[in-house]
């Protein structure tokens, strides 16, 4: 007999048709069998389905004909539970007409659960259905709600865990005919995330709700959230997890502070010991720095070693205090297994809210600029923003841009500052210094550019140009005048590599210069700095009979028997102490003056600016001077169109 679903027949998967009406399967394939567990077709049509069917589910199965009289497919997982066993399979209903005119269900089993992984268990589209009356009772549960969460719900209010929240979802559902939420709800067991999807049965006065377990979905999500706002290395909340936070927060509008830190030569750590050692510290500094925070404020890894607290004002006596005590608490030794004891520093820069800003990007960028503040004045302190510091971050801005622009116009000059002898009543030489007039911002100090320069490794090219200029001109007066005058150049620590005294060595001979003409100006902390290196290189440096100049002599912090070991011929004391801007100014003049006898080292007097001043350092048997009194820096013509007179006004003292 040809059987009008016999074409169903050949399909693989289990296929079977259920009227809906009568509660029962009207024909099914032999696929389906198994799943049914029945022997055969004919034991399996003979059921009463509707015998234990609950109202939930009858529920359902109203709204799919429906659905299906409309033309409509569902798909979605569907629980069975034959002789008792519970199944679970994805199928797709859709409607198919019979003889009689009616439409019956036609469902093909899509996938079973045994045959997909397990996470899908709860995914999309489980067919959980609750069914309240009017009141809010529970009804009924259909098989798959009451498996996974057993029978301990009671009403909708405990579902919901609000009995107003409860009364509104059946007034609602009773007014729109439907309703949508997603919410985490109490299913009798525990609490799960639902989409939930209501419906109003106008004719039996209930509200069946169909749920879609979400929970796993919500704690992905929360987990990704968590990821994204957290650091991997310390657990503590990265930049983006604090600014969050903070915004979230921020509708409290209470006032409070912002603190930027960073770690004081971190990388030295990280280049001694390697980044697992680094990592390890890291980890150590965020427990530490937890601990002085905690019930603060919120305290959040920045990136590399910096990290951002912010604390409410109401939490603390004041932000500087708070700095100080964060300071002391990693100024305390960190014991790491590896390494035994280490110490260190952390400089901290502060921004209020809301006077400094009223926006958390701001904020940070005013306590980070305060931060380097903090840096320059010394480190291991905290400092706090003033809007100068804006205007000082400009300016850096802008001259790095317009430096760059020189070096490539080449629109540096150098002017050459008298060094005068005298005892022997004539000029010693001159000191090469660099001008540079922009444009745009006018004349610009060195004392400004040239650690600018510095920073950006400028000074490399810059100090090859400033060298050989100077080479330049003095062979062109040495030519010109035939005077030995002694030409002395500043050096900055980037320059001191091993291919400057090759480099110098070739500009004396391009030039054919006396090397003992040339001398080189370092600041102490040049020489100190990487000191094997730096030892080295002006080891090779006087070897081509060059002299060496300490230069500003008594602005640092060691002493000459420290440098002792260096090749230095002469010292310049610090234009500082000739201004007597010191206590005690005159004692250490006369200090250097003796001590330099003793170790047989010139001395250059800068700085002097008065006649009273000249006649105070000659008293002290001063050599050498130079100063503004002697003759300010100036461009090389206007020193020849004086024909170095500089001498003639030099009151002599005998
Ligand atoms: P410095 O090497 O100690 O140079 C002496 C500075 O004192 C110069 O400032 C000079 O103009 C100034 N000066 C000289 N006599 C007097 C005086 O009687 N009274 C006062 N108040 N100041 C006097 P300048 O030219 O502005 O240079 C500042 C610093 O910039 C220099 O200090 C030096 O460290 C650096 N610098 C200048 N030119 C160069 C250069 O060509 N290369 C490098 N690496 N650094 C340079
Ligand atoms: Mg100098
Ligand atoms: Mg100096």
């Amino acid at each position: 007999m040809n059987h009008p679903f016999a074409l169903f027949e050949r399909l693989q998967s289990p296929v079977w048709v259920f009227d809906i009406h009568h509660k029962k399967i009207i024909w099914a394939n032999k696929a389906s069998l198994p799943l049914w567990e029945a022997s055969t077709a004919d034991e399996l049509l003979s059921r009463d389905l509707g015998a234990d069917m609950s109202a939930a589910v009858n529920a359902i199965l109203e709204g799919y004909q429906q659905r299906f009289n409309n033309g409509e497919a569902i798909k979605t997982w569907w629980y069975f539970t034959p002789n008792d066993i519970l199944k679970k399979a994805l199928c797709h209903f859709s409607g198919i007409p019979l003889a009689d005119g009616r439409v019956a269900m036609l469902v093909e089993v899509v996938a079973e659960e045994s045959s997909l992984r397990r996470e899908l268990a709860f995914s999309g589209c489980s067919n959980l259905a609750l069914l309240f009356s009017e009141r809010g009772d529970l009804i009924s549960a259909n098989n798959a709600f009451s498996h996974s969460f057993g029978f301990r719900l009671q009403d909708l209010a405990n579902f919901l865990g609000d009995i107003t929240l409860a009364n509104d979802w059946v007034a609602e559902a009773r007014q729109n005919g439907t309703i949508r939420h997603k919410k985490l709800c109490w299913t009798g067991k525990n609490h799960h995330w639902f989409d939930i999807d209501g419906k109003w049965l106008h004719d039996k006065k209930q509200l069946l709700l169909n749920l879609v377990n979400i929970t796993l979905e919500k704690e992905q999500l929360h987990k990704a959230k968590y990821n994204a706002e957290h650091d991997f290395l310390t657990g503590l909340l990265n930049r983006r997890g604090i600014t969050n936070a903070i915004i979230e927060n921020q509708h409290s509008q209470l006032p409070y502070s912002l603190l930027f830190l960073d770690i004081d030569g971190f990388k030295l750590v990280n280049d001694t010991y390697g980044h697992a050692i680094g990592d390890k510290l890291l980890r150590a500094i965020a427990i530490r720095l937890q601990e002085s925070v905690k019930f603060k404020g919120l305290l959040a890894r920045f990136g590399g070693d910096e990290f951002i607290i912010q604390v409410e004002h109401r939490n603390i006596e004041n932000t500087t205090l708070f700095a100080k005590h964060i300071i002391a608490s990693l100024n305390k030794p960190f014991h790491l297994k590896e390494v035994g004891e280490l110490s260190i520093g952390c400089s901290i820069g502060t921004a209020n809210y809301p006077e400094d800003a009223k926006d958390i990007e701001t904020l940070v960028t005013q306590a980070d600029m305060a931060m380097h503040r903090a840096k320059l004045r010394g480190r291991n302190r905290s400092h706090h923003f003033s809007p100068d510091m804006a205007d000082a971050l400009y300016r850096k801005m802008t001259l790095r841009h317009h430096l760059t622009l020189a070096l490539e116009a080449d629109t540096f000059e150098l002017y050459y500052q008298p060094i005068v002898d005298l005892k022997a009543h004539k000029l010693k030489g001159f000191e090469a210094l660099i001008r540079w007039h922009d444009e745009e911002l006018g004349q610009v100090s060195p004392a400004e550019f040239i650690p600018l320069a510095e920073e950006t490794g400028q000074i490399v090219p810059l100090g090859r140009w400033i060298l050989k200029t100077a080479c330049q001109q003095l062979a062109n007066w040495q030519k010109k005048y035939d005077q030995k005058f002694i030409m002395s150049v500043n050096l900055s620590r980037a320059q001191l590599q091993s291919s400057l005294a090759p480099a110098i060595e070739g500009l004396i001979q391009q030039y054919n210069i006396d090397p003992a003409q040339l001398a080189l100006e370092l600041t102490e902390s040049t020489m100190l700095q990487d000191y094997d290196e730096a030892k080295q290189c002006l080891e090779d440096l006087a070897t081509l009979g060059l002299e060496l100049y300490l230069d500003d002599f008594g602005t640092g912090y060691s002493s000459l028997s420290q440098l002792q070991d260096l090749p230095i011929s002469t010292v310049k004391l610090d234009q500082s102490f000739v201004q007597g801007e010191h206590k005690g100014s005159q004692a250490i003049i006369e200090a250097t003056q003796a001590i330099c006898e003793k170790l047989d080292l010139k001395v250059v007097a800068e700085g002097v600016e008065t006649i009273n001043q000249l006649q105070y350092l000659q008293n002290c048997n001063f050599d050498f001077c130079q100063g503004y009194y002697l003759g300010k820096p100036m461009p090389s013509y206007e020193l020849e169109e004086r024909n170095f007179s500089l001498l003639n006004d030099i009151p002599v003292i005998h």
